[in-house]
């Protein structure tokens, strides 16, 4: 959080879906970009950092974003990925990879095979947030990899989960993340 990016928002989804999903349009509605267009796009904003999210990026792991982070790479930017990890990760991945896994159903929607090839993990909190703990102690996740977020799509959903997801992130030793575009610009879309 903090850092000025490109954002490249890939879409498609897999189920289950988050009820709390605030990028619906994301995951049912996207348009076909050739990846020149996405380089010159880029290189439009002037940013050293891109951050490639969705929906779920790596569902086109093999249909273009390979392609795409090596070309990023090559042209010098530094790549990171927001993910569910619903896709898993690919093995060949350079980028660094912030992983949110999702509680949905009552069960974890990841596969902890890719515990070890993750770079942080990021949480999204709502009020009860021991499966976010247990799934740490669980899987051995040293506490300065986690990023703890209370979830809202708006500034003011934001804004009264704060104090109770920082209490929360000082209990365990976790990292706090709001939603900084949230507090910023509310639910104003493409900032
Ligand atoms: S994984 Fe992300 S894009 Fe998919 S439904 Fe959940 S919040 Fe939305």
């Amino acid at each position: 959080m903090g850092r000025p990016a490109a954002f490249v928002r890939l879409s498609g989804c897999i189920e289950p879906c988050c009820p709390w999903c605030d990028t619906a349009y994301a995951r049912e509605r996207g348009r076909s970009m050739d990846l020149p267009v996405i380089l010159e796009k880029v290189a439009a904003l002037g940013k050293d950092l891109v951050v490639i999210t969705g929906g779920e990026p790596f569902m086109q792991w093999k249909t273009g974003l390979a392609e795409l982070e090596t070309r990023l790479l090559e042209s010098g930017y530094r790549v990171q990925y927001e993910t569910s990890g619903k896709a898993g990760i690919p093995d060949s991945v350079k980028g660094h990879v912030v992983c949110s896994p999702k509680f949905l159903e009552q069960r974890w929607c990841f596969d902890t095979q890719y515990v070890s090839r993750v770079d942080d993990f990021k949480f999204v909190v709502v009020d009860d947030c021991e499966h976010v703990s247990n799934f740490v102690r669980t899987h051995n996740i040293p506490s300065q990899k986690v990023w703890i977020m209370p979830l809202g799509a708006t500034r003011n959903e934001q804004l009264a989960r704060l104090a109770d997801t920082w209490n929360f992130c000082e209990t365990h030793n976790f990292n706090f993340t709001p939603r900084l575009h949230t507090l910023a610009f509310n639910n104003k879309r493409g900032v």
